[in-house]
């Protein structure tokens, strides 16, 4: 699949369904090679690929501060749900997003994964929020925010409240709910975790995670199923760290 086609659904509901329905592929146990490339040669840069995600974040290259501004707050969007997928797809002209490196990401979608993809030093968080933001031009930007048991979460809440109603849901999220306070992220070049598994991918990792309740993890754990893919290598990829 063509990335404009990726960003198109990405970015328009209708679209993002149309995908879904598609889905010819599935998550696994999170630890085994998914080889998602034996269910289609347009899935081939999952397995060929050199700058594959996630990865896990431990021994990296350089420590240093990356300059990333966020403008998030509250957002409306709506609901879309499908086979280990749970999703908000922002509407457009909010003005919602991230500036990193210079270039300005606009938030698209968040979707959730139990347990969290990226590692820290080979452990996993029970779930991840990952925030996908392209360009103008298209190049895309993921904040990924983990989340750990603590206190009930009121933007996961209006989200389970709205999953109850089902796909195509309106609802308005405070996004600031699911960011830390400080935005502090590890940094490299990846891909998309799921098929296509297209590379250019700006990945952000916040170090610091945010909570929820144990009850809205279960709950996510519960639609979602096991959703990561299994942990790629870092084939000589630059890692930059937060302090
Ligand atoms: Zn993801």
């Amino acid at each position: 699949m063509k990335t404009t086609a990726i960003l198109a659904a990405l970015a328009f509901g209708a679209s993002a369904t149309a995908l879904a329905q598609q889905k010819d592929w599935n998550f696994g146990d999170g630890e085994t090679p998914e080889l998602w490339s034996a269910i289609s040669t347009d899935y081939a840069a999952c397995d060929t690929g050199k700058m594959q995600s996630p990865i896990d974040l431990t021994g990296p290259d350089a420590i240093g501060t990356v300059a990333l501004a966020t403008n998030f707050g509250q957002a409306a969007g709506k609901l879309s749900l499908g086979k280990e997928k749970v999703q908000i797809d922002f509407a457009p002209g909010q003005g919602k997003g991230m500036t990193s490196g210079n270039k300005a990401f606009d938030l698209l979608q968040v979707h959730f994964h139990t347990p969290a993809e990226h590692a820290v030093n080979g452990k996993r968080h029970p779930l991840v929020a990952h925030f996908v933001h392209a360009t103008s031009a298209g190049e895309l930007g993921v904040l990924g925010v983990f989340f750990v048991e603590g206190a009930a979460n009121p933007a996961i809440a209006s989200l389970l409240s709205a999953h109850q109603q089902g796909d195509g849901t309106a609802l308005s999220v405070n996004i600031d709910d699911m960011v830390p306070e400080r935005v502090e992220v590890y940094r490299y070049m990846g891909s998309l975790t799921t098929p296509p598994c297209s590379e250019g991918v700006n990945w952000h990792v916040a170090n610091t995670p945010v909570e929820a309740s144990a009850e809205q993890i279960a709950a996510l754990r519960g639609a979602l199923g096991p959703s990561a893919r299994s942990i790629q290598h870092r084939n000589g990829r630059l890692l930059v760290a937060p302090q």
